[in-house]
């Protein structure tokens, strides 16, 4: 038998038992490969030529279990849009088991998409087609942008049709992860009042993920901070680029500090801080501006898991956990400053730097600028000409006065414009997946059974920083005919 070269070393099967159900995979009629990604595939110590094939499809599609891997569904819980759900876990995912890749990380290997679960209620655990490749270009995107996050090892068509108020071709995404778990994991036992089960399960995550703190003086204290600190900057990131992930509950936050999840995200085009694209997001909990705080939130319901685990008298853990809860406000400013300053070319710090930063977004406010041009174009401005930058705000008096002050600051630094606006050209991407782009490239595969737009899209996505002649498309806002954009969960 051809061998993909999978070697499983699957440690949360192994020492987390009561923490999954062991399950299969669904079998499918005809498993066909969309998309292989060859360059993870490589890091991950696998074999492209063997997965390339109608083996790999198999093994993507659930139909073939590569040896070594011990299939299983996690159990998990999760405050969804601020309500307590004691019991979500994997309904339409299988976690395959775990690979250490070739710079030592250890990664999880996961179908999604590949049939019921014990978790699964009144769901099929299948996924279709469209949100199958829309999570395929959004991570990668992602990944390319420089932001944590899971990654896509393969799409594949299944052969089956699933009904999603219409028949669409049936499909599973294998998603890579630094791990799978999340808040909702530590919610799970810790609404059960399984103290025991919280503490193995905080021991398992400091081991895997910030092995530094395990002869710590204060283990989970660190362990709290240090989600705190990863989940800062995640969201500091996501802010920089514009990225509204749209469903922020708190199983849909990783302890790893990966994004995960990509069902109604979306990109914003023009500078709006209460943007909301998804279309059960009624209230705007999930809005662009609301994710600093809802991710302090989140990581509020991670502390009280942690309380006994953090001090044996209540008062004191509460403190402690509350002070370290508090600091995220500290880390998340931090953070982001530090991005815009590269964003805005600044090298150095001075203490003005937070209003200089929010002066630039101001001038973009109700201009109907596009976020990701007007700070490209900034690099042209530096170099002597901003007339582009001007170009894209309705009234540019704004953006004029703000400028005056940026350049009184740029003016105190000793940085060559040349080598201020190459620096800034690697902060502020060009390509970023807009939202008709990507539409374009799901219809295609969906209607018009073509992927050529969705590889063209994912190859002009793999390389966000790099302004390329005949790319014009890619860089554009959607036309004023795209409408607002919505998307939907559910996928
Ligand atoms: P999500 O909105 O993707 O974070 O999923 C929330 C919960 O719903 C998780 O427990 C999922 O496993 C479950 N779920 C979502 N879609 C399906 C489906 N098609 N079948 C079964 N469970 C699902
Ligand atoms: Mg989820």
């Amino acid at each position: 038998m051809m061998n993909a070269g999978f070697e499983f070393d699957n440690s949360y099967a192994r020492e987390l038992r009561g923490f999954y159900v062991p399950s299969k995979a669904a079998e499918v009629p005809q498993p066909r490969l969309l998309r292989l990604n060859c360059g993870l595939a490589v890091e991950l110590g696998l074999d492209p030529g063997v997965l390339i094939s109608s083996h790999g499809a198999a093994i993507f599609a659930g139909n073939e279990t590569p040896e070594g891997a011990s299939p299983l569904a996690q159990v998990y819980a999760g405050h969804q849009f601020g309500g307590f759900v004691p019991r979500l876990g994997d309904g339409r995912a299988l976690l395959l088991g775990e690979v250490v890749d070739r710079s030592g990380r250890r990664r999880d290997i996961q179908l999604k998409g590949s049939g019921r679960t014990s978790f699964s209620r009144g769901g099929d655990g299948k996924a279709t087609i469209g949100p199958v490749l829309r999570e395929y270009l959004i991570s990668e995107a992602m990944h390319a942008l420089g932001i944590p996050t899971t990654r896509a090892l393969a799409g594949v068509t299944t052969g089956e049709r699933i009904f999603r108020g219409e028949e669409l071709p049936g499909a599973v995404l294998t998603r890579v992860a630094a791990s799978h778990i999340r808040v909702g994991t530590f919610q799970f036992f810790a609404a059960r009042g399984e103290v025991e089960k919280v503490k193995q399960l905080a021991d398992y995550s400091i081991a895997r993920h910030y092995p530094e703190l395990r002869d710590s003086e204060s283990p989970y204290l660190g362990f709290l901070s240090a989600v705190r600190d990863a989940q800062a900057q995640l969201v500091a990131r996501w802010m920089h680029a514009g990225f509204v992930h749209g469903v922020m509950n708190t199983d849909n936050m990783t302890i790893s500090g990966e994004t995960i999840d990509y069902g109604p995200c979306a990109f914003i085009d023009g500078y709006d801080p209460n943007a909301v694209f998804s279309s059960i997001d009624t209230l705007g909990r999930y809005a662009y501006d609301q994710q600093p705080l809802i991710a302090r939130w989140n990581l509020g319901r991670l502390a009280e898991t942690l309380l006994p685990l953090i001090d044996a008298d209540m008062d004191r853990a509460i403190q402690l956990a509350g002070d370290a809860v508090n600091r995220f406000v500290d880390h998340y400013v931090a953070y982001w400053l530090g991005g815009m300053r590269a964003k805005l070319g600044l090298s150095d710090s001075e203490d003005d730097d937070l209003e200089l930063a929010n002066g630039f977004l101001a001038a973009l406010e109700g201009q109907n600028a596009d976020y990701t041009l007007a700070f490209r174009r900034l690099s042209e401005a530096v170099r002597g000409d901003d007339a582009p930058l001007r170009a894209v705000l309705d009234d540019a008096s704004a953006y004029d006065l703000w400028a005056d002050r940026w350049r009184a600051r740029l003016s105190r630094e000793r940085v060559s414009a040349e080598a201020r606006a190459d620096a800034m050209n690697q902060a502020n991407p060009i390509y970023i997946p807009r939202n008709h782009k990507v539409e374009e490239a799901l219809t295609a595969a969906v209607e018009s059974r073509t992927l050529e737009p969705f590889e063209n899209l994912l190859e002009v996505l793999e390389n966000p920083f790099d302004e390329k002649e005949g790319l014009e498309a890619y860089a554009s806002p959607a036309p004023a005919s795209f409408g607002h954009y919505r998307t939907f969960c559910g996928t």
